[in-house]
Order: C-alpha cells, then sequence, then structure tokens
C-alpha cells in the first residue's frame, strides 16, 4: 500500500537502496532462535565461517535474561515489500587489505526495537530539546508488566479496561495479535498491525500510572489512528514509547525490565536495547 510520505516516516521504514550481499550465516553449531532464518546479512565481502562460539542468544543464564530487542537484520519490516535492508556498512576490510574492519551505521532511527520521544510529532516539546538524549532512564528501567490483549480488537478504552492493570504499575509491554502473527518477522510492513486507539490511548493516560507503553510492532499507535493516538501519549512528554519488541515465546508476567536507548541529541526516535529480568 502506497503511504504519503509523513505516514512513510513515521512508521519508521526506511528502505535503502544499496546492495549487499546475503551470506550463509555459520552459528557454530549451536542452533539460531527459531524465528531467525539461517541467511544473515552482511555489506563487506562473503565471510569466513565465525569463530568457534559465535552465535546469537536470545536468553542468558538459564532464562533468567530475555532479550526483547529484535536484531538488526535487513529483514526487519520495511515500507515496502523488501524489509529494512541492510543498516550495517563494512567500509574497510581487512580481507581487502585493510588494516582493521570498520562499519558504519546508516538507519532511521525508527527502525526495529526503538522508542520515540514527544517530539516525534509535537513541535513544541522538539523544539524545547526533549530528544533521545533526555528520556527519563527511571522509567526506562524498573518493574514492567506484560500482559496480553485480548486478540480480537486494538488497544481501545475497553480493551484497556479489561486488562485491570492495577494503579501504581508503571511499565506495561502489551502483547498483541502483532506477536502471533509473527509481523515483526516479515519483511513487508503490515497496516493491519493492532495498536492503540486514540481513545485506548486517553483511557491509560486517564486511569493509569502507566509510563512506559511498550508495543509489539513498529507503531504504538493503531493505523488508523497513527497521529491521534500519538499524540494523546506526546501531551505527557513523561510517556515513552517502546516499538517493535520481540515479545515471542515470553510468560505473561512481571520482570524487572531495562531499555537502554542511544544518547542521540537532537533525534526524536532512538533504537534500543531492552531485555527482560526474571
Ligand atoms: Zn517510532
Amino acid at each position: 500500500m502506497s503511504l504519503p510520505p509523513p505516514l512513510m516516516a513515521t512508521l519508521l521504514l526506511a528502505v535503502t537502496t544499496a546492495s549487499c550481499v546475503l551470506a550463509a550465516g555459520d552459528d557454530g553449531g549451536i542452533a539460531a532462535h527459531p524465528a531467525y532464518a539461517d541467511a544473515v546479512g552482511t555489506c563487506g565481502p562473503a565471510s569466513a565461517a565465525p569463530a568457534a562460539g559465535a552465535r546469537r542468544l536470545e536468553e542468558y543464564d538459564g532464562e533468567r535474561i530475555v532479550d526483547i530487542t529484535h536484531a538488526y537484520r535487513p529483514e526487519l519490516p520495511g515500507v515496502g515489500p523488501d524489509g529494512l535492508g541492510p543498516v550495517v556498512f563494512q567500509t574497510m576490510s581487512m580481507a581487502n587489505g585493510s588494516f582493521c574492519n570498520l562499519s558504519e551505521l546508516r538507519m532511521v532511527v525508527h527502525a526495529g526495537t526503538h522508542i520515540d520521544t514527544p517530539g516525534h510529532m509535537i513541535q513544541e516539546h522538539f523544539e524545547a530539546g526533549l530528544d533521545a538524549d533526555k528520556l527519563d532512564l527511571v522509567v526506562l528501567n524498573g518493574p514492567a508488566l506484560l500482559v496480553d490483549v485480548p486478540r480480537n480488537t486494538n488497544i481501545t478504552a475497553e480493551a484497556m479496561e479489561s486488562l485491570k492493570i492495577p494503579k501504581g504499575v508503571r511499565r506495561v509491554l502489551f502483547r498483541t495479535l502483532n506477536t502471533d502473527r509473527k509481523l515483526m518477522w516479515k519483511k513487508a510492513g503490515d497496516l493491519s498491525y493492532v495498536g492503540f486507539t486514540e481513545d485506548g490511548a486517553q483511557w491509560l493516560v486517564d486511569n493509569t500510572d502507566i509510563k512506559l507503553v511498550g508495543v509489539d510492532y513498529l507503531s504504538v499507535a493503531a493505523f488508523d489512528h497513527l497521529i491521534s493516538a500519538h499524540v494523546v501519549f506526546f501531551k505527557n512528554p513523561d510517556i515513552i514509547p517502546v516499538e517493535g519488541l520481540k515479545l515471542d515465546d515470553v510468560p505473561a508476567g512481571i520482570y524487572n525490565l531495562h531499555c537502554l536507548p542511544l544518547r542521540l541529541v537532537g533525534a526524536e526516535g532512538s533504537p534500543v536495547r531492552c531485555i527482560l529480568i526474571k
């Protein structure tokens, strides 16, 4: 579906035209996460087999620590059918005679697992400098509740009410039909994703103490409420949406959440590494 440029930007989703090699990955004999394909993106020459033990973990220390961040891979969802595309570009390569390997990072700050700041859609907040460097690490780190949203609905006021999230809970990760549909594992952006409606966002603001709002697709707001639901949240600069979380196979419940965005001065969003600790 073609979108007006501002909406495309809102949904992240930059498609880079740079070409890149897809090399078959070798996980050193240790099974990758079931949802990750074996192919990994590289932008240099096809690499030799990785060093023994090179692997990607989703859980650490016997599942005590769970990584709920999506790996930045070219197959992350993008605007078009082709996915995000590569974000890491190797500009110096030892395989090609350079004295070191050196890569550049080029990406929209709303790609993959990321945070939004209030300046994303409220110009006064942007001009006031409420950027990714000013986010409150107290909001981004602490006890959090992972809940399952009824699968037949957007996150409406009615759905919010049905979840009966107690007062005092400040951080909630909302798992929805998006996770069941594995939308973050599909290259093409899908506008039928589940998100907050305007009345759902308003209900959260009016009736809960939630400051960190985590969701499992690229926008906290349902597409039909893309601007209005975002703005309800952004009017409250102490609310931080965390988007594109990887909540597959994580039991609902209470965790210690740690989210650390990059200190991107002047940016209205940032990639973020989020983990749950039991
Ligand atoms: Zn965003």
